[in-house]
């Protein structure tokens, strides 16, 4: 799981994003990068590391510029790399794109624009969206036309922001993540609303096979079909504003010692859910609990926790194991998915299975 972020407004890009990017570091990554545009070319800076390190040594927050797009990476296709880092440039550096997720059909994709004449220069399944953004765009010369035909050749999960070498910047949500944060002095679309919530309480959340096109004067919204989309604009909560580490040394003692206020704050009326839900749990035959890494280790302490305190017997699976242990699964059973971010692919495919 990674962070893309985009903004476009009156203040220089790379800061913000670079502090976005930091806000978003619970997210887990490898490597970290930042594009602007400025002056008619895209700059780009990335490297290996924390975003920190990777700014103190390539000084991602001076590169010029009031539009870009930022990175941080959980490499999946190519190594840990520079240049596999993000962002990405088209072969003609004319578009640069950040990506979250996997592109399926890359290999495909890449060597039809192979023997297009484009150039690859990483190992990474997202950069031929760049290079399939640029080849539309160079058919089109119309943002639109390259989104949608674009978003029509790619398969797999993705969202991902583009920014144009005309100071245009475009994003697209299959699902993953993104939202829309509207500033009064630019425009955000971001994993996470963390990466923009010091600047704005306003966001739009984009639906799953959504694109937005922005400007300095606004944005439009369409579906992968072509129609436009309108969507309510949003306040987030307080409660976001409040999600950064303060004073506690990281995130997971944060979210440990506010477990027991976050337990009872989950519904509009927890006790009555938390009952239907321990009464579906008591009927059920057969119990299994799901997770993927650290959620995996949480399903393995509830595994005790359910024999000590209701005596039942649960079984801990891993997630991406699901898929191939699933034949019991059956009408009498519940399957309980932990996930941290509610991201995790492996536990949504594992809840999509049962
Ligand atoms: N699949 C892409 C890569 O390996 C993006 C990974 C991510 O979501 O960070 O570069």
């Amino acid at each position: 799981m990674c962070s893309i972020i985009g903004y476009i407004g009156s203040d220089k890009a790379a800061p913000v994003i670079v502090q976005g990017l930091k806000r978003m570091e619970y997210r887990g990554y490898d490597s970290v990068g930042v594009a602007t545009f400025s002056d008619d070319q895209i700059l780009i800076k990335k490297g290996i590391g924390k975003v920190d390190q990777v700014n103190s040594t390539s000084k991602l927050d001076t590169l010029s510029g009031s539009i870009g797009i930022g990175h941080t990476r959980w490499a999946t296709h190519g190594r840990v790399t520079s240049a596999n880092a993000h962002p990405h440039p088209s072969t003609s550096s004319k578009i640069a794109i950040v990506h979250n997720g996997i592109i399926d059909n890359f290999a495909e994709l890449k060597m039809d624009l192979q023997k297009k004449g484009f150039i690859f220069k990483s190992e990474t399944d997202s950069e031929v969206i760049a290079n399939l953004l640029q080849y539309e765009f160079d058919k089109t010369k119309d943002i639109k036309k390259s989104m949608l035909q674009t978003v029509a050749q790619l398969i797999g999960d993705y969202a991902f922001v583009a920014v144009f070498n005309d100071g245009m910047l475009a994003a697209a949500r299959f699902h993953e993540p993104l939202i829309v944060g509207i500033g009064n002095e630019g425009y955000f679309v971001s994993s996470d609303v963390l990466g923009f919530v010091e600047h704005t309480d306003q966001v739009i959340y984009p639906d799953n096979r959504e694109f937005v096109i922005i400007n300095t004067h606004g944005i439009q919204m369409f579906d992968f079909d072509g129609n436009p989309v309108k969507h309510q604009i949003t306040k987030i909560s307080k409660e976001f504003a409040d999600s950064y580490k303060g004073e506690y040394a990281h995130y997971t003692i944060k979210e440990i010692s506010e477990q027991p206020r976050t337990i009872l704050k989950a519904g509009h009326n927890t006790k009555i859910e938390l009952d239907l839900i321990s009464d579906l749990i008591k009927q059920t035959k057969n119990l299994y609990i799901t997770g993927s890494g650290t959620s995996y280790n949480a399903a393995l302490v509830a595994k005790y926790i359910f024999s000590k305190y209701a005596k039942l017997k649960i079984e801990p699976l891993i997630a991406s194991e699901v898929p191939y242990t699933s034949n019991f699964f059956d009408n009498q059973s519940m399957l309980i998915a932990l996930s941290q971010s509610g991201e995790s692919a492996d536990v949504l495919e594992a809840v999509k299975i049962a």
